[in-house]
């Protein structure tokens, strides 16, 4: 699914220049349930934003299911984002006075879905999060771990290759964090393969590998022996 090879990034402000990843090697097969850890400044949300091609790499090889990444410009990374790509955030990123059912729609909006499939598909997403009876309420009268559900089903409805999620569960108290493990949890079961940042150790425990990053370096990659299972 994902096969990187010394991949390196670089930040340059003016004469001085930061070398966030300094040569990440690393393969996620399909169906994987990753979760990135390691301290401030580790280079985690660099990785993030280069996996999701959201940012180029300054080096290095990077190829994702089938594609080779790097090199591309940003309209074809544009292109693989929409089509291969599902993202989730800290923050939710809903638009807060429109419906979770719509929130859900956007995405095919733009990928050109007709509208009776768009409602079908976003209904369908809504119901594999558990929030079939709440696809009218405004996302800004759902609980935090009821907007992320939202989230999460917007991030599944175009069938993204990989689901990325940057400390989904970082706004949410331990019960709702939980439940949002669930999901992916049953996600990964269904076959979907997910890369997550956390600093939780907890909610680490819940995916099947833990990849350590400091200083730019992977300096950990392990298997988690006993993942504990929700649900
Ligand atoms: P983490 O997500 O683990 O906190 P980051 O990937 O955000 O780490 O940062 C890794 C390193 O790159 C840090 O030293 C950070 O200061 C630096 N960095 C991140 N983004 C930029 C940027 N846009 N310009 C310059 N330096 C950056
Ligand atoms: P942080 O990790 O600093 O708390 P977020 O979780 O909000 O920040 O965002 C994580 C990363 O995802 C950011 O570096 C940002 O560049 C990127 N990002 C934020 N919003 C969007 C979006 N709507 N679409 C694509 N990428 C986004």
């Amino acid at each position: 699914m994902i096969k990187i090879e010394g991949l390196k990034k670089v930040y340059k402000n003016g004469n001085i220049a930061v070398e966030a990843l300094k040569g990440i090697n690393l393969t996620v097969k399909p169906k994987e349930f990753v979760s990135i850890m390691g301290p401030s400044g580790s280079g985690k949300s660099t990785m993030m934003n280069i996996l999701g091609c959201l940012d180029k790499p300054s080096d290095g090889k990077y190829e994702l299911d089938g594609e080779i990444i790097e090199g591309m410009n940003d309209d074809q990374l544009a292109v693989i984002r929409n089509k291969k790509i599902g993202f989730v955030f800290q923050s939710f990123n809903l638009l807060p006075r429109i419906s979770a059912l719509r929130n859900v729609e956007l995405p095919m909006i733009y990928a050109g879905v007709s509208p009776e499939e768009r409602r079908k598909r976003a209904i369908n997403a809504l119901e594999r999060v558990g929030l079939g009876e709440r696809m009218n309420h405004k996302s800004n009268e759902l609980s935090g771990g009821q907007r992320q559900r939202v989230a999460i089903a917007r991030a599944l409805v175009n069938n993204p290759s990989i689901l990325l999620a940057d400390e989904p569960t970082g706004n949410l108290d331990t019960k709702a964090g939980d439940e949002i493990m669930e999901i992916f949890q049953q996600l990964n079961n269904d076959g979907v393969t997910i890369v997550m940042v956390t600093h939780e150790p907890e909610i680490a425990e819940h995916t099947k590998r833990i990849i350590t990053f400091r200083d730019g370096e992977i300096i950990e990659d392990k298997m988690v022996e006993n993942q504990i299972i929700l649900s």
